[in-house]
């Protein structure tokens, strides 16, 4: 049931890999009323959506948040308890190409949605206005990469370095400057890499897993040997509404599942789970692992320190990392209705990023 006070709640970028993983949740388990904002970008997706789209409980409005003037009528008529920001473009490879789409989504439309939701905050009365939150959800990349030893603590600097990143960091500073400045109640989240069902095919758990089913290369970008902290969606989304219900206004959580893997270690497990599972000898698809040109300005490792959720919000990730593959890989053979047609759009047919040249 949804906790006192939180009951109708507005997320952004809700037909997008997480967000739709939220509403699903709460929709489907929390009984929270939700209304889903998403322009349906290439990456958002209704189909993620449809175990709850015909819950009275859920409504779903397509809008730009760079379109400030309807986010702010939207959020006046649907009069919120709090708004999850998760709309945004994500794929770094995109933002090498271009960034301008980075710059409008992330930055402008985080500020044009603060703009819309302070006008609103300010309408309250003052027992909402305190119980009132706006929770942005961010990234690791944001504090830059990191060398073998070490984690991001929520005291580590800013140093974002991909166009993504730094449209990230942008944001973050935008939300962090409202609640300083206007009073306006927000919360912030910084997370690893999430993996888990209905994720667009571009991002390297599910091009790995399609590419290993249809025959094709394998391929890692440069050595393979950059690290990344894995924590599954579901476990992400549980820690983000524990966030909303217990997090102190002004603060910054990170999120992770502390689950590092180097990217050849995790295409290897996958290729073998695929071949587990399609009932081919184990190694034939990790065979097939080429080593492509390195993505421009890779980062190199991310690891989050989680202590300060795990001490004040007593959160813990609940799926183990092996356990999560499996299921991950089995979702994506069992649920072809979802990923085909979107490789028929065309989702796999080109590499971004491949250069450093930017076509904004
Ligand atoms: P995604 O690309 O799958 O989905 C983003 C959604 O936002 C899409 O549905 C898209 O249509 C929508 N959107 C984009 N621009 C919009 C705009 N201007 N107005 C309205 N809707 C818009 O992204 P995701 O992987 O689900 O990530 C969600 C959030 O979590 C992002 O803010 C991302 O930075 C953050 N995050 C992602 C990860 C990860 O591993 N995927 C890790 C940490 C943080």
């Amino acid at each position: 049931m949804a906790t006192k006070g939180y009951r109708r709640v507005i997320v952004t970028g809700g037909a997008g890999f997480i967000g739709s993983a939220l509403v699903r949740y709460l929709v489907g388990s929390q009984g929270v009323i939700v209304a889903n904002v998403d322009k349906l970008s290439y990456a958002g997706n209704l189909n993620s959506l449809r175990e709850i789209e015909s819950s009275p409980e859920y409504q779903f409005h397509q809008l730009d948040l760079c379109d400030s003037e309807s986010i702010g009528t939207l959020i006046q008529e649907f009069r919120p308890d709090a708004i999850m920001h998760l709309a945004a473009e994500s794929h770094v490879d995109r933002s090498i190409d271009s960034s301008a789409e980075f710059v409008d989504s992330n930055i402008v439309g985080t500020h044009s949605l603060l703009q819309a939701t302070l006008g609103y905050w300010e309408s309250l009365e003052p027992d909402q206005q305190q119980q009132f939150r706006f929770h942005h959800v961010s990234t690791d990349e944001v504090y830059g990469t990191l060398g073998k030893e070490g984690a991001f603590s929520e005291q580590s600097a800013y140093k974002p370095r991909s166009p993504y990143s730094a449209t990230k960091a942008a944001s973050d500073h935008l939300v962090r400057a409202w609640g300083h400045t206007y009073g306006l109640p927000i919360i912030v989240t910084c997370t690893s890499n999430n993996y888990g069902p209905y994720q667009y095919p571009e991002k390297l758990i599910p091009l790995m897993i399609l590419n290993c089913l249809s025959g094709k290369p394998l391929p890692i970008y440069g050595k393979g040997d950059n690290v990344r902290d894995w924590i599954h969606v579901d476990d992400h989304v549980r820690a983000l509404w524990q966030v909303v219900q217990k997090g102190k206004i002004g603060e910054t959580y990170n999120i992770g599942a502390r689950c590092e893997r180097s990217n050849l270690e995790l295409v290897e497990a996958l290729a073998d789970l695929t071949d587990e599972f399609t009932g081919k000898p184990i190694g034939e698809s990790r065979s097939r692992i080429i080593h492509v040109d390195d993505r421009p300005g890779h980062d190199w490792r991310y690891a989050l320190e989680t202590n300060k959720l795990n001490d004040e919000i007593s959160w813990q990730a609940e799926i183990d990392f092996e356990a999560g593959l499996r299921s991950i890989v089995k979702w994506y053979l069992e649920n072809e209705w979802w990923w085909q047609p979107l490789l028929d759009q065309g989702a796999l047919d080109k590499r971004h990023g491949t250069s450093h040249k930017n076509e904004s």
